[in-house]
């Protein structure tokens, strides 16, 4: 990809907030007093390949996309740069998508029912695949039907799902903070939400002891994913800037 004047200065900002970002998961760890490390999955939705590009240069080593046309289009432009980074999808996945996610994707991190898991084992076989997925939980303190992320109750019975699909590997859980609307404090719901996604992950590690992965935190709260144990966060605005609006 070109360089040229604009980009020099995209990456200037671009590697300063990447720094910044990795200072403040730095001292996270430090003030939890954990040594264990914190992957850090740089959001790139809505950007463009060329940041991508820029975050392969900077020591990027996991990237996130919420849309699989999107998603898809962008790994082909990397071309033979795509497979330096671990793909992370974290949005919604419709079923008949299976096949196109499974194609880029190296970690699914938004299963949340046993239809898409059957799905995805089965699009990842045909193409001779092990894809790891995390569990998506949903970790509003009343889970309404229908909104992204397994009920809590229902995370076992999914776990042994995952497990039992030779194209899916069962890494772990994710969860994204709810934000009760008139919560007194933003940033306690959010270390209240984590610490319930912490105790479903120790349940789903006593029969799946692999499913180490535990992905919460995004740029506003991964502070307090740390502090409850997270060992992994996603963040895209932090780092990339303002998305553009999606198209
Ligand atoms: C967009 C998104 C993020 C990143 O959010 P920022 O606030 O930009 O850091 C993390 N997780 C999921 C599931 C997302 O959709």
């Amino acid at each position: 990809m070109s360089r040229t004047p604009e980009s020099a200065g995209r990456r200037a900002d671009v590697a300063r907030a990447l720094d910044e970002t990795r200072l403040r998961i730095e001292r996270a760890c430090e003030a939890a007093g954990r040594a264990d490390p914190v992957t850090l999955v740089v959001v790139t939705k809505t950007f463009p390949a060329a940041d991508v590009d820029l975050l392969v240069d900077l020591g990027v080593t996991d990237v996130g996309e919420n849309r699989d046309q999107e998603a898809s289009a962008k790994s082909s432009e990397l071309g033979a740069r795509s497979p330096l980074l671990r793909w992370h999808m974290i949005g919604q996945v419709q079923r008949n998508k299976a096949r196109s996610v499974v194609g880029w994707a190296d970690v699914i991190e938004s299963v949340d029912r046993p239809a898409l898991a059957t799905a995805l084992g089965a699009a990842a076989m045909a193409i001779g695949r092990r894809v790891d997925v995390l569990i998506q939980v949903n970790l509003d303190p009343e889970p309404q039907p229908g909104r992204g992320g397994a009920h809590p109750q229902e995370v076992p019975a999914l776990a042994d799902l995952i497990a039992e699909q030779e194209g899916l590997r069962l890494a772990g859980v994710m969860g994204v903070a709810p934000n009760p609307a008139g919560a007194a404090s933003a940033k306690a719901s959010a270390r209240d939400a984590f610490d319930r996604l912490m105790l479903l992950s120790g349940q789903v590690r006593r029969t799946h002891p692999q499913a180490q992965v535990v992905s919460a935190g995004m740029s506003g709260d991964l502070e307090e994913a740390i502090a409850a144990g997270a060992t992994q966060v996603r963040v895209g605005g932090a780092i990339l800037g303002h998305r553009p609006p999606v198209q």
